[in-house]
């Protein structure tokens, strides 16, 4: 008896192929995952599942929680619904602005709907965790992640309701944190080899928070909305979230490290926020300040929309004139440089000319048309103004630092993300343990994303052709789709070879679907992007089936036991 479970026939499969592109579809995962039945748009950046995509987001899932479990990540599941105050106390009910979905329970209590755990993760550690014993810890989910983006756009690449997996790691050391970072390294490295995805690791944010603080893992594809250097013959990558800014002074020279300005009339929080009418804990978004004409960008956390009019009357308009992000993306000449929000309490800088620079390049900034670092600051975090000195100056076909070959600059998916927070949470939540000396020792937290749908997205991008999707063995819904190409008797060979492949652990499809003709049947093959496709047709009286790979075309005629052993 066959092995249903592995043995999928499509008469009894619950798949709508489409022919045409959905209107609103502009990348090739969003166009083929509907088109092959892979998902159904719900609402907006919410959307549906159906069989075989389930199938493809569970052999991901399942390839994340192995590779996690391997580094000894303990899997645990928390709400998604969460109430305010955790996200009050770290500050992110107020920064995250209109990302957050909000809602309301019925005794009017404020909730949230959880766009990652940091929070939660660190009030569990601190009830479960009491002692240094109980460290090293890595704690890990699967879980549904809600964002109000303000464009989610590209199907499943940018859901307003997606599938993150989030790790968290609770270290009493600095270098105990620095090994988790590393494990996590190391095992997402292993992920994305096993799915097949094609990934660079880029600092996550450049200068600012300097050198292997936060990384991002990127999968090169032209639908991604990250952009960044690239070196086609070594492993060298560079930046993300960025846009390439021209920075040239009047005197053509380039800037380069950052000088403290002596501007009297520099904003602090207490006087925007004052103006604005917002707490001082508020966080805003796209400023730029002009200073005596000069142009210092103050690059804000989180999504606040601000009345920019009403702050420049305020802050003396003779000397401070805001500006929008729009201008900065449109006008780098303007730029003199920024401070981060710790900037705004009192100080701000300007680039001085750097010799090393040289005039008219670009530099690749954490800048983007969102804002100016606005996603890459990391609140609460004092960084030293020296790193900007780390800033990379490339243009395309500049040499790559590492092997002199000309640069690319690349389009790519951010598919992971790996931060080593340190005791920002630890520090807001009092999470500490008993210490080996016996006294009480903060604990120092990393904490670590895949974005798991995205993932799937990010495969049907790399791995597509013009004739549909080419799942990489490892994520396809099947490993063999068998298509029944005639009447009764192929049917029947079809269903025969089926089984036997079933009893021989793979996953199969077999298209058994009446009234369908081959035709159909073998452009619905390609184009659900099955590894092998095995045809029952004109020569399936002798039991001969035609075996073709999906990805190469290369086809072979070969007899059912040949065709079986050849693929078990
Ligand atoms: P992006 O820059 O694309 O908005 P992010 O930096 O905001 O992503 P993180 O907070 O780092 O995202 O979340 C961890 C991972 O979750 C990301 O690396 C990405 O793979 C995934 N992810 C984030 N936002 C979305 C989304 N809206 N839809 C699908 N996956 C997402
Ligand atoms: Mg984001
Ligand atoms: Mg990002
Ligand atoms: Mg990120």
């Amino acid at each position: 008896m066959a092995n249903a479970a592995q043995v999928q026939r499509m008469s009894r499969l619950m798949i709508k192929t489409l022919r045409d592109d959905p209107a609103d579809a502009e990348t090739a995962s969003h166009k083929l995952l509907v088109r092959a039945g892979y998902v159904r748009r719900s609402s907006a950046g919410i959307w549906t599942w159906l069989p075989l995509g389930k199938k493809v987001l569970e052999n991901v899932s399942r390839v994340v929680r192995e590779e996690m479990d391997a580094i000894g990540g303990q899997e645990v599941l928390l709400p998604a619904l969460l109430p305010k105050e955790p996200y009050e106390t770290s500050g992110r009910w107020e920064e995250y602005g209109d990302l957050l979905f909000r809602l309301k329970d019925r005794k009017g209590a404020d909730y949230l709907l959880g766009p990652t755990h940091e929070e939660i993760f660190t009030l569990t550690v601190k009830d479960q965790c009491t002692s240094y014993k109980d460290l090293p810890v890595i704690l890990y989910q699967i879980q549904i992640k809600y964002r109000d983006e303000a464009r989610p756009r590209s199907g499943v690449l940018r859901g307003r309701e997606f599938h993150m997996k989030d790790s968290y790691s609770f270290d009493t050391t600095d270098e105990g944190l620095a090994q988790s970072y590393a494990l996590h390294r190391e095992a997402y490295e292993k992920i994305f080899r096993r799915l097949g995805l094609d990934y660079r690791i880029v600092s996550a944010v450049s200068g600012a928070m300097g050198g292997s603080a936060s990384e991002e893992f990127l999968a090169p594809a032209s639908a991604g909305e990250d952009t960044f250097v690239d070196c086609p013959s070594c492993d060298y990558a560079a930046n993300t979230e960025a846009v390439t800014v021209k920075v040239e002074q009047a005197d053509g020279s380039a800037h380069g490290p950052v000088e403290e300005l002596d501007t009297p009339d520099t904003p602090t929080i207490e006087s925007l926020a004052e103006f604005l009418g917002v707490p001082a804990s508020a966080t805003l978004k796209n400023l730029l300040v002009k200073v005596d004409g000069e142009i210092v960008a103050v690059g804000v956390p989180g999504n606040r929309e601000v009345d920019l009019g009403k702050l420049g009357e305020h802050l003396a308009p003779a000397t401070v004139e805001l500006v929008t992000a729009e201008d900065f993306v449109d006008r780098p000449d303007l730029v003199r440089g920024y401070v981060g929000p710790q900037g705004l309490a009192g100080k701000a800088f300007r680039y001085l000319a750097d010799p090393r620079v040289a005039p008219g390049t670009a530099w690749v900034t954490g800048a983007n048309k969102e804002g100016v670092h606005a996603k890459n600051v990391v609140c609460g975090r004092d960084f030293e103004v020296d790193e900007y000195l780390d800033v990379v100056v490339v243009e395309p076909g500049d040499p790559c630092p590492k092997c002199g070959t000309g640069l690319k600059i690349d389009r790519a998916i951010e598919i992971g993300h790996i931060f080593q927070l340190g005791r920002k949470y630890a520090d807001a939540f009092e999470l500490d343990v008993l210490g080996q000396n016996g006294k009480p020792a903060r604990v120092t937290m990393g904490s670590y994303g895949i974005g798991v749908s995205r993932a799937v997205a990010a495969l049907a991008e790399q791995t597509h052709d013009d004739k549909g999707l080419c799942w990489p063995r490892e994520v396809a819904p099947a490993d063999v789709h068998v298509v029944a190409a005639g009447k009764a008797k192929q049917t029947e060979l079809a269903l025969e070879i089926g089984d036997r492949l079933g009893d021989a652990g793979l996953r199969v499809l077999v298209d058994d679907r009446a009234g369908v003709s081959p035709g159909v049947k073998f452009t619905d093959a390609e184009l659900l992007g099955v590894p092998t496709i095995v045809v029952a047709g004109r020569r399936a009286a002798e039991g001969v089936v035609e075996v073709k790979d999906r990805r190469t075309g290369e086809r072979e005629e070969l007899t059912v036991e040949e065709a079986v052993a050849r693929l078990s």
